[in-house]
């Protein structure tokens, strides 16, 4: 299925509003309207809004949470979730992906949550033929980018 990137950011950045409100954190998406992505929609959803909780629900108040779309030169779309929270440290970092672990159990346990958002993340991204990466400073940040197919330009579809 051939989907525009800027419904699935929507969609997912909508789901997160009252969420986000209820912290005090601002999110903010910045989406070309014209890049399309091959996949399924519902799975890309869950995924961008699994990043997107995480990173609102690891934040302090008064901080942004962003979203960013490019289409990188290997074919893929990256949808970048960019955050100001406590971020995650080094040694912790290899391991966030994994299913149910959480990097502060104790936190943890007052934000809530099971430790699977990120595992279904790498699947979803997997099933895609995609990937997820992480960059991330204790006290500055984090970001968490997804890349997934791009789907071909509209041109060059009706010229083949
Ligand atoms: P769930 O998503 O299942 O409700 P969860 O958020 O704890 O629970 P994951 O989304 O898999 O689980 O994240 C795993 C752990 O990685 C989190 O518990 C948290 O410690 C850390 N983490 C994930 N995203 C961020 C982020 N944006 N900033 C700081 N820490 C994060
Ligand atoms: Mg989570």
């Amino acid at each position: 299925e051939r989907i525009p990137v800027a419904e699935i950011v929507g969609e997912a950045v909508d789901r997160a509003r009252l969420q986000a409100q209820a912290r005090d954190v601002a999110i903010w998406a910045r989406v070309s309207q014209d890049i399309d992505v091959v996949g399924d929609r519902a799975l890309l959803v869950t995924a961008v809004r699994n990043l997107v909780d995480n990173a609102v629900r690891y934040s302090d108040g008064g901080t942004r949470v962003g979203v960013t779309v490019r289409v990188a030169e290997d074919e893929l779309v990256e949808i970048a979730v960019v955050d100001q929270g406590i971020g995650i440290d080094a040694d912790a970092l290899p391991r966030v992906f994994e299913r149910f672990y959480r990097v502060d159990p104790a936190r943890s346990r007052e934000t809530g949550g099971t430790g699977l958002g990120l595992s279904i993340v790498k699947h979803v991204a997997a099933d895609h033929g995609g990937e997820v990466t992480v960059w991330s400073q204790p006290g500055r940040g984090s970001t968490f980018t997804l890349r997934v197919p791009a789907a071909e330009p509209a041109e060059t579809k009706e010229l083949a």
